[in-house]
């Protein structure tokens, strides 16, 4: 068999969204899997929604994402020559015909086929009509002549067999007066000329498929094999909506996803397997099929989302996180926290596997890396002040006594005085451990505070307790 070529095709009139990048994941992970390659398209041939900046923003999209494509990005719209010249042969063939109907007519044949009871489409007016009829005024649009009988098959991976009566397909215009092709043709010419063997894309292009058959057929070429699956439904099994997560990826990036735990899954977000939550891209590319591709509509799901992210930042290298965790930041506007990051880099590298376990965002490990950077005094969040009682400073007065006079500054150290404190006042450990990291840290939530003591130090842990309990 020849290579498997595949392609994305997104049409740049925004980011690259969630749903687009689940087809680019299956479309690259397909091509990979056979040892083929994957294409990118950008289909700008509407010029007035494409913008230059969405083509960056998808670009840097798949880049992110760590999806790649062979050879430049290809304009759509820089083929039109191409398109027209294929419209014209169509018609020269015998396939294809034009059309001079004005607005006016069309509209008229909409009223007529309503009135008639049957879907507005158009009649075929001049489809065996002599071109010396045709009004001197109008410019022609390019109609493909659909078959007038029988049945459209679209041979799907996901979908079946799925049959279209040509009764619903009319003779559908390919290329418009002013000489532009439309999205139906242009992609048709383009896979073709493309080499593209295999078309993986959302369901919502099925009935296109069976009206690209209809150029194919007339052209003499082979139909790609296709794939069509089901759209990203919201949890509640509407469409999804912002709410639902229908946002471009780079929101994914700012709200601390990272970019392996979005591949896993939107992965498993329409295909399967087993029950394997959490796999590699590599053992995904290695199980990729078509047939393990899910008929039904998948359902995102934040919750599931975050759980896997959690799992790639507690497996993640330290040294790439802390790259991540200032980018991010960086890209959020949170300077401070930037600086803080990256003035304090060994501190953070070395607090990175006490904060992994405990994050499920990039966000969330930023919160928890910020008591090593924060500005003394210390200002405790809602929950730490309510721990820092009256009653609690008088304690934490002994704790600072007691720290004070220690000689070994390590967590076993201070861990032993601590107990032995704790003993003597006849209290429990928590007692005196808990106001201690709403004082050390301003948050009820940190690393064990015996280690983020000696993370910040003997002089900073003594200056934030003394910040607390000095009268
Ligand atoms: N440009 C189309 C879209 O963004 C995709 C076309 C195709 O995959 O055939 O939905």
């Amino acid at each position: 068999m020849s290579q498997v070529v595949t392609r994305f095709a997104p049409s740049p009139t925004g980011y690259l969204h969630i749903g687009g990048a689940r087809t680019a994941l299956f479309s690259w992970a397909y091509a990979q899997n056979k040892g083929g390659k994957m294409l990118l398209r950008i289909e700008d041939t509407d010029r007035e929604r494409s913008t230059g900046a969405a083509v960056t923003a998808l670009i840097d999209g798949l880049k992110w994402l760590g999806l790649d494509w062979e050879g430049e990005p290809i304009s759509q719209f820089s083929r039109a020559a191409r398109h027209a010249e294929v419209a014209h042969e169509l018609v020269k063939m015998g396939h294809a015909y034009y059309c001079y109907c004005s607005p006016q007519e069309l509209e008229q044949m909409r009223e007529e086929a309503r009135a008639a009871g049957k879907p507005p489409r158009y009649n075929g007016y001049w489809r065996d009509r002599d071109a010396s009829e045709a009004p001197a005024d109008i410019k022609p649009v390019i109609r493909i002549k659909a078959p007038l009988e029988g049945e459209i098959v679209v041979r799907d991976h996901v979908q079946g067999e799925v049959v279209f009566k040509t009764e619903n397909l009319d003779d559908f215009i390919i290329l418009r007066s002013d000489g532009t092709p439309t999205y139906m043709h242009a992609v048709v010419v383009d896979d073709h000329d493309m080499g593209v063997t295999h078309i993986i894309r959302g369901d919502d292009h099925l009935t296109n498929a069976a009206r690209q058959i209809i150029i194919y057929n007339a052209m003499g070429w082979t139909v790609p094999e296709m794939a069509h699956i089901p759209l990203i439904h919201g949890p509640d099994g509407a469409k999804l909506s912002k709410r639902h997560g229908a946002l471009g990826v780079e929101a994914y990036r700012q709200m601390g996803y990272l970019p392996a735990a979005l591949r896993n899954y939107l992965a498993r977000l329409g295909w399967s397997h087993g029950d394997d939550e959490f796999f590699t891209t590599d053992q995904m590319v290695e199980w990729f099929s078509l047939e393990a591709l899910n008929k039904g509509a998948a359902r995102f799901d934040f919750a599931k989302l975050e759980n896997i992210n959690g799992h790639y930042i507690r497996e993640a290298d330290p040294g790439y996180l802390y790259e991540v965790m200032v980018d991010t930041a960086k890209e959020v506007g949170r300077d401070e926290d930037a600086k803080g990051l990256m003035a304090n880099h060994n501190t953070v590298m070395a607090a990175l596997p006490e904060l992994q376990p405990r994050a499920k965002t990039v966000l969330e490990l930023i919160d928890l890396a910020q008591f090593i950077y924060a500005l003394r005094p210390i200002q405790p969040d809602e929950k730490a002040a309510a721990l820092l009682t009256d009653e609690a400073r008088v304690v934490l007065a002994s704790v600072a006594d007691t720290l004070g006079g220690l000689a070994d500054w390590s967590v076993p150290s201070i861990d032993a005085a601590m107990r032995a404190l704790a003993e003597e006042k006849g209290l429990k450990l928590g007692k005196l451990a808990q106001p201690l990291r709403a004082a050390l840290t301003g948050r009820t939530v940190s690393p064990g505070i015996f280690e983020v003591m000696v993370l910040i130090g003997r002089d900073e842990s003594l200056a934030r307790l003394s910040d607390q309990t000095a009268p």
